[in-house]
């Protein structure tokens, strides 16, 4: 019968195949806590005297994210960011969790709604985005969270995304030869245009989508039980099940892949490449932007255009 690697309990609850490693609930929550910590103090994601917006979306990744935070730095400038994208019914279960945690860990909350800039996710929808609407999606997500971050004077942003996440998106840029986008998948990227462009941190980059379940569950922690109704999921069960099949056949696959993409791949791939050179303020709404007219913007006059 297993016993528990740290404290030889024969409770044992949890089995970590890449690892071998079998934990007792107890443990196994110390480990992740530890594992965290660590992955923070690393890459040195919170300087002291910082304030850091955490952006949450009523999802177990970003409550656990917030929960592991709160406990492992009590004293942190903490401030969570929940954006209302106006999907029928589903925001605002999402933003009825996300006001019961933040109000159960005593942190401030910053909502922000879409539908004050004169539109929402759903009269996306109604568009001839409606096909590409997480597309639609993920640009306002991104904009708002690193805008309100930077207005709120927040010095990070961090995300709850975990280690699978970011295989996946690893493997979708190698596969495509997404340059731009595999130099920005790293555990913190620094801020550019005197902050404007707040710097970003995923302090769960080296916890598995496995592991930030167990610890969602084991902690109690409260998150979404409804899916958001644009989700197709026919391209996430296919990454899903191509996951799946290279981990019966190399259990720490996700391990040995991202720290070859950051420790092999990114050094040579930096050198030749500086992103923030051709950054230039929105003529618009002045955030950072290649072009004239940053891609919000010019999604926002599309979708509020009704000439
Ligand atoms: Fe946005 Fe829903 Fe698509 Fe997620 S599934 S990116 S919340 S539209
Ligand atoms: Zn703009």
């Amino acid at each position: 019968m297993a016993k528990c690697r740290f404290c030889g309990s024969r409770d044992v609850e949890v089995h970590l195949e890449y690892a071998r490693l079998s934990l007792c609930v107890e443990c196994f929550l110390k480990f992740f806590e530890r594992k965290v910590d660590s992955t923070i103090r690393k890459y040195r994601m919170f300087p002291k005297g910082t304030r850091v917006a955490i952006a949450v979306s009523g999802g177990k990744d970003s409550n656990v994210l917030l929960y592991a935070v709160k406990k492992l730095y009590p004293a942190l400038d903490l401030i969570p960011i929940y954006l209302n994208l106006g999907i029928k019914e589903y925001s605002d279960h999402c933003e009825e969790l996300v006001r019961e945690i933040t109000r159960k860990l005593e942190l401030p909350l910053k909502i922000f709604k879409l539908e004050d800039e004169g539109f929402t996710l759903d009269d996306v929808a109604t568009t001839r985005f409606r096909r590409k609407i997480c597309t639609a999606c993920g640009l306002i997500k991104r904009y708002w969270m690193n805008r309100l971050a930077y207005e709120m004077k927040a010095e990070r942003l961090a995300t709850g995304h975990n280690l699978d996440d970011l295989v996946k998106f690893a493997l979708n840029h190698y596969i495509h030869g997404d340059l731009e986008s595999i130099l920005r998948l790293k555990p913190l990227l620094t801020s550019g245009m005197d902050g404007k462009l707040v710097a970003k941190v995923k302090p769960l980059c080296e916890v598995t989508d496995f592991e930030d379940l167990l610890y969602a569950e084991y902690s109690e922690i409260p998150y979404r039980s409804i899916d958001c109704p644009y989700a197709t999921g026919k391209g996430y069960d296919r990454r899903q099940n191509l996951m799946k099949n290279i981990l019966t056949v190399m259990p720490d696959f996700r391990h040995v892949f991202f720290k070859s993409h950051l420790k092999r791949f990114l050094p040579i791939l930096e050198k030749g490449y500086e992103l923030e050179m051709q950054l230039k303020e929105c003529s618009v709404c002045g955030m950072p932007t290649i072009r004239e007219v940053c891609a919000y913007c010019r999604l926002k006059e599309k979708l509020t255009n009704k000439d």
